[in-house]
C-alpha cells in the first residue's frame, strides 16, 4: 500500500508551522517549516505567510501539493457562516479564513481550532492512543478542550464543543473577558492561580515558582495548589458527567503541575461525579509542541 502523506499547518499568534507527515509513521514528519506569523501586519499578510510556508514545504519535499490541507487555528470557524470567531489573534475574527486559504493554496483547507488539533493528535498517536473517547484539555493562559470520538474531533453546531473554560463555577464571581463572571478560566487558568497567590501574599510569582514554594512548605503556595485540585475537580466532573471519556490529556502550562495527576485531584473529581468510582485516565501529553501541526495534518484524512 502507498503511504498516505498528510499536510498540516499550525497557525499560531507568533509562529506558523507546516509539516508533511506519513500517516503510517506520523511522529517522524517528512519535513517541517517554521515561519514567524507577523500577525501585527494584518489578515492578508497572515494568509500570505501560510501560502509561503506551504510553498516551502512543497519545494523542500518535492511532493505534489495534496488536494486537502488541514489547518489548526486560534479561534473557531462558525459553521453557519464560515467566518472565524473567538480568536485572540483578533485580526482573524470575522474573516472567511477557510475560503481565503483554499483560494490562496489551491487546495481544500479544513480548519479546526488548536484545542481540537491537540486532542486529535494526542488521541491518535500520543498519550491517549488506542482510547475511543478522549478529551484533550488546554489548561494554560486560557482554558478549553477538544473532544475526540472514535478518531474524529467533535466540532458542534456552533463550533464550541469542548469549551468548558467558560462554564460557571459555584461560589466564584471574578469577571471574565467573555462578559460573564465566575467562569472556570477565571479560577484555574495559570494567570488566575497566580492572582490567587498574589492576593494572599502580595508577591507576584509565576506558577512554576508557586509549585516550588509549595514543595518547600509555603502554606499560601500549598493553598493555591489545593485550590487548583479542588476547583479543577469540580469543573471537570461536570464535563465527565456529560462526555464520560476514557482518557483526558492535560496540555498547557498548568498541565505541568504534578498535583493534577495525584490522588487529591481524583478525589476532588469523585466528589462531584455522578458515579461512585472514577476510571478515566488523566494523562500528560507526549507530543509536545508538535501536537498542533500533527493534529492539523490529521484533518486531511479522508
Ligand atoms: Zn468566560
Amino acid at each position: 500500500m502507498q503511504p498516505t502523506t498528510l499536510w498540516g499547518v499550525d497557525l499560531g499568534g507568533t509562529k506558523i508551522e507546516a509539516a508533511a507527515i506519513d500517516a503510517s509513521r506520523p511522529t517522524a514528519p517528512l519535513h517541517r517549516v517554521r515561519l514567524e506569523t507577523e500577525s501585527s501586519r494584518g489578515y492578508d499578510h497572515i494568509v500570505d505567510r501560510i501560502r509561503t510556508a506551504v510553498e516551502q514545504l512543497a519545494s523542500a519535499t518535492g511532493l505534489t501539493r495534496p488536494r486537502v490541507i488541514g489547518i489548526g487555528t486560534p479561534g473557531t470557524t462558525e459553521p453557519a457562516t464560515g467566518l472565524l470567531k473567538n480568536s485572540n489573534t483578533v485580526c482573524l475574527n470575522g474573516q472567511p479564513l477557510a475560503a481565503d486559504l483554499s483560494a490562496a493554496l489551491g487546495a481544500e483547507c479544513r480548519l479546526a481550532n488548536d484545542a481540537n488539533c491537540f486532542a486529535l493528535a494526542e488521541a491518535s498517536f500520543g498519550a491517549a492512543r488506542g482510547r475511543d473517547v478522549v478529551i484533550g484539555l488546554i489548561l494554560g493562559t486560557g482554558v478549553g478542550s477538544g473532544i475526540v470520538v472514535h478518531g474524529r474531533a467533535l466540532n458542534g453546531l456552533h463550533g464550541i464543543a469542548g469549551e468548558w473554560g467558560h462554564n460557571p463555577m459555584c461560589d466564584e464571581a471574578t469577571p471574565c473577558y467573555c462578559g460573564r463572571s465566575g467562569c472556570v478560566e477565571t479560577v484555574i487558568s495559570g494567570p488566575a492561580l497566580e492572582r490567587f497567590y498574589r492576593e494572599r501574599t502580595g508577591s507576584s510569582v509565576a506558577l512554576p515558582g508557586i509549585v516550588e514554594r509549595a514543595t518547600a512548605g509555603d502554606a499560601d503556595a500549598g493553598a493555591t495548589l489545593a485550590r487548583l485540585a479542588a476547583k479543577f475537580g469540580e469543573a471537570i466532573a461536570a464535563v465527565i458527567n456529560i462526555v464520560d471519556p476514557d482518557a483526558m490529556v492535560i496540555g498547557g502550562g498548568v498541565g505541568n503541575v504534578d498535583r493534577l495527576y495525584e490522588e487529591a485531584t481524583r478525589a476532588a473529581i469523585r466528589k462531584h461525579l455522578f458515579n461512585p468510582e472514577l476510571r478515566t485516565e488523566l494523562l500528560r501529553p507526549t507530543l509536545g509542541d508538535s501536537a498542533g501541526v500533527f493534529g492539523a495534518a490529521l484533518l486531511a484524512l479522508p
